[in-house]
């Protein structure tokens, strides 16, 4: 089974992404973790928290293999009732997203503290966006200081940090500093991680680092907190089905040379998702 764990539809700088252009470049994927762009970077101006999530949802019924998440905007809304009723009204919402850097709100601010504090009552996961490690916005140093503040929310670290090699080594250490003292519920997903200037890295360096990292923790293996992901279809190497299917197979070529372990590779393709989301 192949769980995408960070795919979207909607407006945005990328492009126009109807369901079914998105439908169609993963039709490998069995589910894939959904969110609304037009309420995260719309060109055609943002949808609010309400328009965007219930737009979301009606795709969702059409499209069954979408599993919906929440858009938060904590940098518009008065308060977080209206996700607080979409969560009550529709627990097919797995999750919810966060994108500090679209918003220009520091992901440390205590504007996010109610949306955090739904997460943990709703027990849902949170999928940031987490950029490059000196974005004063979006940086996994600040998600990690609001991921401490709520130790028992998942969070997870979407693309793990943008930006070149030391921004993912230092966001690796973040990873292992949460789990060796227990000091926040980090996840990572691999979207991007190998992938510069529309490219496609294909030794896959970085990501075999991660994981190679979490394989051997104080904590033993810690594994569990990768998912793949590839945020399909913003970026040009999301654009095709063959674009896709190339770097899904890349991903799991490059896992079984280096581990040779089928099961680490189920794991990171569907099951970890499937786990933490739990469908
Ligand atoms: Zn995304």
């Amino acid at each position: 089974m192949i769980i995408d764990s960070h795919v979207h539809i909607g407006n945005s700088e990328w492009g126009n992404f109807t369901p079914e252009y998105l439908i169609n470049i993963i039709k490998e994927a069995d589910y894939a973790v959904c969110s609304n762009l037009n309420g995260i970077d719309s060109t055609a101006g943002i949808c609010d928290e309400y328009e965007c999530n219930t737009e979301m949802l009606e795709v969702a019924k059409r499209y069954p293999k979408l599993k919906p998440l929440a858009v938060c905007q904590p940098n518009a809304a008065v308060n977080n009732c209206v996700i607080r009723n979409l969560l009550e009204n529709h627990p097919e919402f797995v999750g919810l997203k966060i994108h500090p850097e679209y918003m220009r709100l520091p992901a440390d601010s205590d504007k996010y503290n109610k949306y955090l504090e739904l997460a943990r009552e709703f027990k849902k996961p949170c999928l940031y966006h987490s950029g490059h490690i000196k974005s004063r916005f979006s940086s996994p140093v600040l998600i990690y200081k609001k991921a401490q503040e709520f130790p028992e929310v998942p969070v997870i670290l979407g693309h793990l940090s943008t930006g070149p090699k030391d921004c993912h080594k230092m966001a690796i250490e973040i990873l292992l500093d949460a789990v060796e003292n227990d000091r926040a519920n980090l996840y990572v997903d691999v979207s991007w991680i190998d992938f510069a200037f529309e490219r496609l890295n294909e030794s896959m360096e970085d990501t075999l680092l991660l994981i190679e990292s979490l394989r051997k923790t104080r904590k033993g293996d810690q594994t569990y907190r990768i998912l793949w992901g590839t945020d399909a279809p913003v970026g040009k190497f999301n654009h095709s089905r063959e674009s896709y299917l190339k770097n899904l197979k890349i991903f799991k070529q490059r896992v079984l040379e280096r581990f040779n372990d089928e099961s680490l590779l189920e794991n990171l393709l569907s099951e970890n998702a499937r786990k933490l989301y739990g469908f």
